[in-house]
């Protein structure tokens, strides 16, 4: 069980990087946020599929969280992180730099930004977080130079936002997306379940729940209205006295708005966020509709 090595400042890490390119090794990054779990080390196995050396990346983004979120209480706990990544075996490097390595001039003024897209669903909840996290990857894309960067379909909305930047950026890094990993009961793997107290807990995995109906209806029942769809849904969420919905939408996968009839042959995604306690657990399901 190798232990990964651990990077904190972007020059070390842009020159690992570059050396094993010269060793004609190609290299993966994970983005996390740390608190991993086994949706983020099979992110890190995933990596591994694809290329000879993978990095991991460990960085609370301060930028990705608005006025009143959990950056303060956000888990940061890379001694545990880096033991579960050596048991993986598909890690070489975890580069958990400081916020002076990121942000090297302080507040930031440089920003990436995607329009439209990120403007509604998550962005419409969490003015700015889209703009923290693609701003966030771009530097982690500057610093990693990787040859494939792979991210989880739980944050759908977030992979097709970092697709679309980095095609229209034209960075030379491939985006592989990876299905969420659940809990037995369902409940996508979240570093923010472990907000959620015993009841929230028990009460949650109906979120996954109302995304399977939702799928049922239009797999199995044909159904097309999107209005009749997402109604059904918020109806069975709101049979959960602890779950308070932020939003339910089905939108196209290209543009990320919402649609009204489902036409056969595409591919929809069945966007949902909603509020445990003082969690907020998001969960997606991409359908194709036949
Ligand atoms: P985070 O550290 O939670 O910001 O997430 C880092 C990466 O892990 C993102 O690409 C997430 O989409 C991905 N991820 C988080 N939870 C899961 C999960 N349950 N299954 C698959 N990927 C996940």
């Amino acid at each position: 069980m190798a232990q990964p090595l651990i990077i904190t400042d972007a020059a070390s890490m842009r020159a690992w990087t570059r050396h094993e390119r010269q060793q004609g090794h190609s290299v993966g990054l994970v983005p996390t946020m740390g608190a991993l779990h086994e949706g983020h080390l099979t992110l890190a196995r995933e990596a591994a599929v694809d290329c000879d050396r993978v990095i991991v990346s460990v960085f609370v983004n301060p930028t990705q969280f608005g006025p009143g979120e959990d950056y303060d209480a956000y888990p940061r706990t890379l001694d545990s992180d880096s033991k579960k990544l050596a048991v993986t075996g598909a890690v070489d490097v975890i580069f958990a730099p400081s916020e002076a390595e990121i942000y090297p001039l302080g507040a930031n003024l440089t920003w990436v930004t995607v329009d439209q897209i990120g403007d509604h669903l998550c962005g419409s909840s969490r003015p700015g977080h889209f703009r923290g996290v693609t701003t966030i990857v771009a530097r982690l894309f500057a610093i990693c130079e990787p040859d494939v960067a792979v991210f989880g379909l739980k944050d759908a909305q977030q992979f097709f936002i970092l697709k679309r930047m980095t095609a229209e950026m034209g960075f030379a890094v491939t985006l592989k997306g990876v299905p969420t990993v659940r809990e037995g009961d369902g409940l996508a793997m979240s570093s923010r379940n472990r907000y959620l107290s015993p009841e929230e807990r028990s009460a949650a995995p109906i979120l996954y729940a109302a995304l399977q109906e939702a799928r049922d209806q239009i797999v199995e029942r044909g159904v097309r209205d999107s209005v009749t769809i997402v109604a059904e849904v918020r109806e069975l969420l709101g049979t959960e006295p602890l779950c308070r919905i932020d939003y339910v939408q089905l939108v196209d996968t290209q543009t990320l708005q919402p649609l009204h009839n489902l036409a056969s042959g595409s591919k929809v995604l069945l966007a949902s966020a909603a509020f445990f306690g003082s969690a907020r657990l998001i969960d997606n399901a991409i359908v194709d509709v036949p």
